[in-house]
């Protein structure tokens, strides 16, 4: 099932996206959303008779993350291949973590703001975990008992800041550098991702990423074990995976669009700050 955060032009609601998606993970033009009570993530699914026509609503980043939004770096060989001497050298040995804060996370369709600060800021198309209950220590083997679903994401992050702070939190913290989207699919499941779903990432229509989930060095179920080892998830909490080859510059009044065939696609405009 794919549930959307939305607006009509008051309070956030969700809804069920009813239909199959089209070749592009497009809902079809008249596609309906069943519209819910309350946040599923608390409160479970509880349908009302209320259904919109998926074409006439905003949607909104699909979860706010409770307490955080934890990333992987250099979980794809070929993107340690090219960040080698910009950022680091060899794949880790280990699941390699870092934090965004919630502040970060925008919906589709938000601005990406470039801050006077970088000359350097870069989009990361990843795959994203959208935690579904408090768990900690979980083993890889129980790994999917504590996922509510998945979402695209892109890890925007201002390159000459990562490497002039020599840690990322100001680099990929800045308020909009979290765009996350366009809806929760639940249905995806660890071995679907294991065997690849294609995650692509556009700037102004052109093809910049082209990666497959089959290629994470790390997988989902290892990732959460790693940090959950360390430290308690909430439900809503968000998990970035890493992002494939391809990573590079954007420009105020660029477009970007993280896409997959199975999640849709996840596209913001970027300008300068104001
Ligand atoms: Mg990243």
């Amino acid at each position: 099932m794919r549930i959307a955060r939305f607006t009509t032009g008051g309070d956030p609601q969700y809804g069920v996206i009813a239909g199959e998606l089209d070749q592009f993970g497009q809902p079809a033009e008249d596609a309906q959303l069943l519209v819910l009570a309350g946040d599923p993530l608390y409160v479970g699914l509880k349908p009302t008779e209320q259904t919109l026509r998926f074409a006439d609503v905003k949607l909104l980043a699909p979860v706010i993350p409770r307490s955080k939004v934890v990333a992987i770096g250099k979980n794809y060989a070929d993107h340690v291949a090219e960040m080698k001497g910009v950022t680091g050298g060899d794949a880790p040995e280990e699941p390699l973590l870092f934090l965004k804060p919630n502040t970060s996370v925008i919906g589709p369709g938000d601005s990406i703001v470039y801050p006077p600060q970088t000359e350097n800021v870069h989009f990361e198309g990843e795959l994203a975990v959208v935690i579904g209950r408090i768990c900690k220590d979980v083993p890889a083997a129980k790994a999917a008992d504590v996922i509510f679903g998945f979402t695209l994401a892109n890890d925007v992050s201002a390159r000459d800041l990562q490497v002039k702070d020599q840690q990322w939190s100001r680099a990929k913290g800045f308020d909009t550098f979290c765009p996350l989207g366009p809806w929760i699919d639940t249905d995806l499941t660890l071995a679907e991702i294991e065997a690849g779903i294609d995650l692509k990432t556009y700037l102004e229509g052109d093809l910049k990423q082209d990666g497959t989930t089959a290629d994470l060095i790390f997988d989902v179920a290892r990732i959460i074990e790693h940090v959950t080892a360390a430290m308690t998830l909430l439900p809503g909490d968000v998990i970035l995976t890493g992002t494939p080859a391809g990573v590079g510059p954007m420009q105020p009044g660029d477009e970007v669009e993280v896409t997959s065939s199975r999640l849709g696609a996840l596209t913001n405009p970027v300008i300068k700050k104001p």
